[in-house]
């Protein structure tokens, strides 16, 4: 698709810029907005209202009185308007990925499938909205009935990331409408574009006003501690840094409120010395550059077992040398931009730092030079043990190759990290893979394949990646109560 500067206004154009509460939209409170830029060109696209707590309890009092409302729908009406939502959403994917590529960056075929990825959520929670069921049993000495059910949570608060726009939203408001929670939700500042589009698209989907209201800030640490100190909102579900995360369970902690936290990753990737070095070397392009690197899934520590590390080294700085970086509405761009300067600045400092450890830069190794946030595909051999990138989440188009002699020992430094969202593995044989995959310390396991993420998978992490799961049959649990009734036999 060919994309000119008019099609590039027209869709800014039409994309509403101001708070939605209540089923209305409005400016904030007062009167202040922020700016919105391309980071490709770090110019300015547009501004969009700057929410003030205020504002963000205005929409929370909305989203609580529309609660017992939305809560007794019948299920299959909150499906269907998931439904509507969804097919929406593919009707207009043209104009949606242009959106989030303009305020993103990433190229515009990934962002057509970021909002292929992002409707399947509501397509599925759709589906689910009529499968929430309970069960009916007998106490043990027969003198009493057990009803099990589950109930909406309550009025949802929902803060997501820059990285993926559309998706990390669909992912909690799919759920939440579909259990019978309405929702607050807290867009990332830079890309907030995308989520007013969606906002826009709930509403022509038929959803009620107050069920989704959405706050756009410049001053996310005021406007969510708001919410969660109000008390009226009963959960949380978060997808962010460990470091955000951590401060705002403790904010939870005052209301008790339920939480769900997809956090920080520093995925290893292992291929071992019988895996098919096609197949490997796809999955770590894939597990690597989806989305520009700057993926909470993205390999972060690749290794390789030291036999076909060699071959596997030079296949993988091939297919990265080899990718065009540029803007991500240029037809055929792989590699779009960084989200902003700082993150081009860490992805520099990380680099630097394993170069004057010893690493070896095969590929890439420095930003681009000129305007927007560019940096170039890279891949490191000779990576230090104690370079800060193999502790950090690079987020950036960086793939550091380390080799291993032992399968025990490939496991050990793959599961030295405090993180635990994904880890990917490589090898032909199936029984050796599942077996490495039991000991991997991971909320999810790709094997033979460097993309996990399905809006029918459960989604999460262990220990500092995150509690709780998004997608699957388990998403939606998130957002129920088990009620237990007792009544006499
Ligand atoms: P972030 O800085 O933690 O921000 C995430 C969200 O929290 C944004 O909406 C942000 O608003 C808001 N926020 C920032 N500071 C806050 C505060 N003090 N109180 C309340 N809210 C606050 O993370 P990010 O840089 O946007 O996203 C990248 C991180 O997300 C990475 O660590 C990545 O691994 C993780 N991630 C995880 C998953 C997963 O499913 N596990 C998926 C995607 C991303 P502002 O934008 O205004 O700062």
């Amino acid at each position: 698709m060919h994309v000119t500067a008019d099609d590039e206004r027209a869709v800014i154009d039409k994309t509403p810029r101001r708070l939605y509460v209540g089923g209305q939209w409005r400016d904030a409170a007062s009167g202040r907005t922020f700016p919105v830029e391309d980071p490709s060109t770090g110019e300015v696209l547009c501004s969009v209202a700057d929410a003030t707590p205020k504002d963000a309890l205005a929409a929370l009092a909305a989203a609580a009185q529309a609660q017992d409302e939305w809560a007794a729908r019948p299920p299959r009406e909150r499906g269907e308007i998931l439904q509507r939502a969804s097919e929406l959403m593919r009707a207009r994917i043209d104009e949606l990925a242009l959106l989030m590529t303009l305020e993103m960056g990433k190229p515009l075929a990934e962002s057509r499938g970021e909002v292929t990825y992002a409707a399947e959520f509501f397509r599925w929670f759709a589906e689910q909205a009529v499968r929430v069921s309970g069960r009916y049993a007998t106490s043990p000495d027969g003198r009493s009935r057990f009803l099990i059910s589950s109930q909406p949570v309550g009025p949802s608060v929902l803060v997501t990331p820059w990285n993926f726009p559309l998706a990390m939203g669909t992912r909690k408001i799919g759920p939440a409408l579909a259990a019978g929670c309405t929702a607050v939700v807290k867009p990332a500042e830079q890309t907030p574009l995308s989520m007013l589009a969606l906002a826009g698209i709930l509403e022509d989907a038929g959803t009620p006003p107050g069920v989704v209201n959405l706050v756009t800030t410049s001053d996310p640490g005021a406007v969510v501690r708001a919410l969660l100190d109000d008390g009226r909102a009963r959960k949380l579900s978060f997808t962010g840094s460990t470091e955000v995360g951590r401060l705002l369970m403790a904010n939870a902690s005052t209301h008790l409120m339920r939480i769900s936290m997809e956090l920080g990753g520093n995925a290893p990737l292992l291929v071992l010395a019988d895996a098919d070095l096609d197949v490997a070397v796809d999955g770590a392009m894939q597990a690597k550059m989806r989305n520009i690197g700057e993926a909470c899934t993205a390999a972060n520590r690749i290794f390789v077992a030291e036999q076909i590390a060699d071959e596997f080294v030079e296949r993988l700085a091939a297919r990265m040398g080899a990718l065009t970086v540029g803007r991500g509405t240029e037809p055929g761009v792989d590699v779009g931009p960084l989200i902003d300067p700082p993150a081009v600045a860490k992805v520099t400092r990380l680099v630097d730092d394993a170069v004057t450890r010893g690493a070896k830069v095969v590929v890439g190794g420095a930003a681009l030079p000129g305007a927007g946030h560019f940096y170039r595909p890279t891949v490191l051999t000779n990576v230090a043990e104690d370079s800060a990138m193999l502790a950090e989440e690079i987020f950036g188009p960086v793939a550091p190759i380390l080799t291993f002699a032992a399968e025990d020992e490939a496991i050990a430094r793959a599961n030295a990290t405090p993180y635990g969202l994904v880890s990917y593995l490589f090898s032909r044989d199936l029984d050796r893979a599942l077996r490495v995959a039991d000991r991997l310390e991971a909320g999810m396991v790709g094997i033979n394949q460097g993309i996990v993420s399905n809006p029918a998978a459960p989604f999460g992490g262990v220990k500092h990646s995150g509690l709780g799961r998004e997608g699957g049959l388990e998403g939606i649990e998130e957002f129920l109560e088990t009620k237990y009734v007792a009544t006499p036999a």
